[in-house]
């Protein structure tokens, strides 16, 4: 790929001539590259080319393609984001630098990470075409791996296929995501990836054969019902998820339906169900198989009706029906919106720039929103949710890289919290981003924290002030009420009068387990009484002079023991 064609292919898909940022783009970024080559070799420029091109495809809007070609000039060219931002202005200066945030994020193979991760990846993806470039850029990168050492090899291979290609799935980018897959295979399950090319090619070259035989009788059949047909192919199923079905099916091959499916591609919705009607009537359909994608989409927002029939010759195969339409956002899923939006922008739809785009921000939470709608699996939605939830949220790294999710507006000690309840209680500053800070700074997304702590320190009242986290707060409150309750019982000689409380199920003998338990501890108790508690539930309140905040915990998980007791409770009085 040169920038010749990169323009030409721009001029083509775009109707426009005017590319003057995208030029000035190509300019700088091979300004800032030039000398630099890549692992393999190649001249560096080729691969945010690649990345700019893939995009160009996708019909992205110009400071995207602009974006992609400046997306490494930070991170690995030395320019500086107030360069991007005087050369660029706002819009590509924001994308850039969210790439090169992205970029900071280290995946180091566990599951927890891999969802946390795949948040901050959403979360950031208020503008989607940041996620975008990235998904791009780890293509291209994939491309090239071959030429990283080994071990780098395979982490940056498990990584794509446990964050981006998940992503790109959730996204509807159904090529990118099987792209991606296929890209990582050989690397993660080596074993399994030969295995596969051992056992499989010919059943496969056998599947298409038969797909090809039979294409012109299909035609046939449709002609005479008169359903017209736009498209019509083999779709091979990509290599990863074929293992993983084989993995299911005892690998074998046989059972699998559609190692190629037939693809029909017909003009309305109509056709599509006309078409799923005549091929019924030719051939008979496997009880179970049909599956209605088009009332009931898919989480990723695929739409298609499927069925598996016995087909010409008594052979099994699997027909996919669609529309143009459908079939173009089960390819490019979300990024056929952005295209789609912008092509009208292009037909003289009367909003400025910003609204438009901010519309389609505005569209794609909603239509994340509807894909949930017709989910079935309650996991599912609860994912969809949480992007939504994470919009307000904020991602503050460890200088491991581990992910710390917080709310807007949260403080250096409500990291320390979260992190550990340790680090928060002992927490003495910070240092955010290399530079030293007081506990009450505010964080930023993509921060990276570090709390210094100093072993006798103690969680003070004037952390209250500014804390935002529930869980910090709780920590702290708690932390500082059995300080003020270790110093009374210092203060009263070992002597401090508590008012123990217990609710409990009635029954006979409880009143007497309970002054047990007391007496036990030696203590006298100096009064009791019981109330109607919750529930019509007794609440028996014991007063006792109580030596120590440590005995007083060890008489509450006793009495916390006795048959019955739902609660157990105190007040210092
Ligand atoms: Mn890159």
């Amino acid at each position: 790929m040169s920038f010749a064609e990169l323009k030409e292919k721009i001029i083509k898909n775009y109707d426009t001539t005017d590319i003057t940022l995208v030029e000035r783009a190509y300019k700088f970024a091979e300004k800032v590259h030039e000398g630099q080559t890549r692992k393999s070799g190649d001249a560096y420029i080729t691969h945010p080319l690649a990345i700019a091109s893939a995009l160009a495809d996708l019909k992205l809007d110009q400071a995207t393609i602009a974006a992609a070609l400046l997306h490494d000039v930070i991170e690995d060219g030395g320019a500086t984001e107030d360069d991007v931002k005087k050369e660029f202005g706002e819009d590509v200066a924001f994308l850039v630098e969210g790439v090169t945030k992205l970029g900071k994020l280290k995946y180091r193979g566990a599951e927890r990470m891999a969802e946390s991760l795949r948040k901050m990846f959403l979360a950031t993806a208020e503008d989607i075409r940041v996620v975008l470039i990235k998904l791009m850029d780890r293509a291209h990168n994939m491309e090239t791996l071959r030429a990283l050492p080994e071990e780098k090899q395979k982490r940056i291979a498990l990584e794509t296929l446990e964050i981006y290609a998940p992503l790109a799935d959730r996204l509807g980018l159904g090529q990118l995501k099987a792209r991606l897959e296929d890209l990582a295979f050989p690397y993660v399950y080596p074993e399994e990836y030969q295995w596969l090319q051992n056992n499989v090619k010919e059943a496969f070259k056998e599947r298409v054969k038969y797909i090809e035989h039979i294409m012109p009788v299909v035609r046939e059949l449709l002609s005479k019902e008169n359903i017209p047909v736009l498209a019509m192919d083999a779709r091979a199923k990509h290599q990863y998820s074929l293992w993983r079905k084989l993995a299911k099916f005892d690998m074998d091959v046989t059972k699998i339906n559609d190692l190629v499916a037939l693809r029909i591609i017909v003009p309305t919705v109509s056709d599509c169900y006309q078409a799923l009607g005549a091929i019924h009537a030719g051939w008979r359909p496997l009880p179970g198989k049909i599956k209605d994608y088009i009332a009931l989409p898919k989480p990723n927002g695929y739409k298609s009706l499927h069925t598996t029939v016995f087909g010409p010759d008594g052979e099994i195969v699997e027909f996919q029906i669609r529309t143009e339409e459908m079939h173009e956002e089960a390819e490019h899923g979300i990024a056929a919106h952005w295209a789609y939006n912008e092509h009208k922008k292009t037909k003289g739809y009367k909003t400025s720039a910003p609204s438009e785009a901010d519309k389609d921000k505005i569209h794609w939470v909603s239509q994340l929103k509807d894909w949930q709608k017709d989910v079935p699996d309650p996991n599912e939605f609860l994912n969809s949710l949480k992007i939504e939830f994470f919009k307000n949220r904020i991602f503050v790294l460890t200088p491991k890289g581990d992910a710390i999710d917080l709310p807007e507006g949260a403080t250096a000690l409500d990291f320390a919290y979260h992190v550990h309840s340790q680090i928060g209680d002992t927490a003495s500053g910070a240092r955010v981003n290399g530079k030293m800070v007081p506990l009450n700074h505010e964080l930023s997304n993509f921060d990276v924290a570090e709390i210094i702590t100093q072993k006798n320190k103690k969680p003070s009242a004037d952390w209250l002030g500014f804390v935002k986290t529930s869980m910090a707060r709780r920590h702290i409150t708690s932390k500082i009420r059995r300080a003020e309750e270790d110093r009374r019982f210092s203060e009263h000689q070992g002597k401090q009068m508590v008012e123990v409380r217990v609710i409990a199920k009635d029954r006979v003998g409880l009143v007497n387990d309970l002054t047990a338990v007391v007496a036990s501890f030696k203590i006298n108790i100096k009064g009791m009484r019981t109330e109607r508690g919750e529930r019509s539930h007794p609440l028996v309140l014991m007063n006792c002079p109580v030596k120590s905040n440590d005995e007083m915990r060890k008489l509450l998980m006793k009495l916390k023991s006795v048959r019955g007791v739902e609660e157990v409770g105190y007040r210092i009085i």
